[in-house]
């Protein structure tokens, strides 16, 4: 049936009912129903977590704490049970067509999941001669371990090369066309990120299979598309997704590396891998069924409506610059949208005083150079990023504060 609108937030259709759900679960996020005199404008770098993820911390802490994976009694085999479902959870979150075949390996983090692919799986798959493509313009976390990686392999007289994984000068998405020139017999691996995290654009990876063939591996940093967006590893037909559980409204220190394991060798990260954060996983899985419960769609949806707003916003205050794709400042452009997150720079205010500035009015933001690869952006810019908790309201206090210091 069809629905009246009741508003159109930064020009996307918004329905009554998306207004209620979303009233609804930001209810359920205590730090941020408890603090209304702040707008909280920094889940990029890490999320906030709801009720839901807190209780189950709080119950697998009270009820059967253990180690995982050794120790025979109760608690123990209950904890390797728990992480062993959290695997599978991941498995389905991503829509994983065939988890028999796949792994699932925890970390504290993307950086940490980038290293472990890196160090611990790519030098078994190259040899003499072999190229990479790896993207410089993104997050440093997916452009330093490949680095590293033809460093240990030069150690051991392995000559790789290191191509950088072009982009297309004005929607900052990747150079298909480029990459189809770079691409030859000796291409065995290519990395590329989701959601670019401070153009806050869909990197269109699913071309990337496209362009390099059925047997090239490709390595997705999902850091900035898991909790915002569904991501399909069907529809990506990608070998890894590396994100931060953190990001999508599990404890700090949690993120995972889902491998596909069926081009090169099986990820078998080295040496012992001691201790499992089990809380945290804990919390991975309870934030999983939250975000599937509260529906990928939706949440995409309302995210993508209030960056927006706030896009077009911004737009239309003289002295600020919007970084990225600028065919899609305003907020009924057809083309691509920012996925919950939005960078700029005041003219001639600096970043860094923008931020203590709009910390003064209650919005945290992001203000520094957003830890990008080396070919990314040299100065330093202003992010706000936002998750199903905000609301227009908070874009609109953003807005307020930044056209006053006109
Ligand atoms: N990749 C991207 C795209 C990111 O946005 C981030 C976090 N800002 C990372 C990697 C690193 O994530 P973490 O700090 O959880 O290791």
């Amino acid at each position: 049936m069809a629905r009246t609108p009741l508003d159109r937030l930064g020009g996307i259709l918004i329905d009554p009912d998306l207004l209620d759900w979303q009233r609804g679960l930001r209810a359920q996020f205590p730090l941020i129903a408890g603090r209304p005199d702040v707008a909280y404008l920094d889940s990029a770098a890490t999320s906030q977590k709801p009720q839901a993820v807190l209780d189950a911390v709080h119950h697998y802490l009270t009820t059967g704490n253990a180690n995982a994976g050794r120790g025979t009694y109760t608690w123990a085999n209950e904890t390797t049970a728990m992480v062993e479902r959290t695997r599978d959870r991941i498995k389905r979150f991503l829509g994983d067509p065939e988890p028999a075949a796949s792994g699932v390996h925890f970390t504290s983090g993307t950086s940490q999941g980038l290293r472990v692919v890196a160090l611990d799986w790519l030098p078994e798959l190259l040899r003499d001669g072999d190229e990479i493509i790896v993207p410089f313009a993104d997050h440093r976390a997916n452009a330093d371990p490949w680095l590293e990686a033809q460093q240990l392999l030069a150690r051991q007289g392995v000559t790789i090369r290191v191509h950088p994984l072009p982009y297309e000068a004005d929607s900052h998405d990747y150079d298909q066309a480029a990459l189809a020139r770079l691409v030859n017999e000796r291409t065995r691996f290519v990395a590329a990120t989701h959601v670019h995290h401070v153009y806050g654009n869909d990197m269109n990876v699913h071309r990337i299979r496209e362009v390099v063939g059925p047997a090239v591996p490709i390595c997705l940093d999902a850091a900035q598309s898991i909790g915002h967006l569904p991501v399909s590893v069907a529809d990506l037909d990608v070998d890894f997704v590396v994100f931060s559980g953190h990001k999508a409204l599990a404890l700090p220190g949690t993120g995972a590396v889902w491998s596909r394991d069926l081009r090169g060798p099986r990820l078998r990260p080295g040496g012992w891998a001691g201790t499992p954060n089990t809380a945290g996983i804990a919390s991975l899985h309870a934030a999983l069924d939250w975000l599937d419960n509260a529906g990928l769609d939706r949440i995409e949806q309302w995210t993508l409506a209030l960056s927006a707003r706030l896009t077009d916003g911004l737009s239309r205050l003289e002295p600020y610059e919007v970084l990225g794709c600028q065919a899609s400042l305003t907020a009924d452009s057809q083309v691509q949208r920012r996925h919950s997150l939005v960078t700029f720079r005041h003219r001639s205010i600096s970043s860094n005083d923008l931020g203590f500035i709009l910390d003064s009015h209650g919005v945290m933001v992001r203000a520094d150079g957003h830890c990008q690869g080396g070919q990314g952006e040299q100065e330093t810019s202003v992010r706000a990023s936002l998750h199903v908790y905000n609301t227009p309201a908070e874009i609109d206090r953003l807005l307020t504060a930044l056209a006053e210091l006109r």
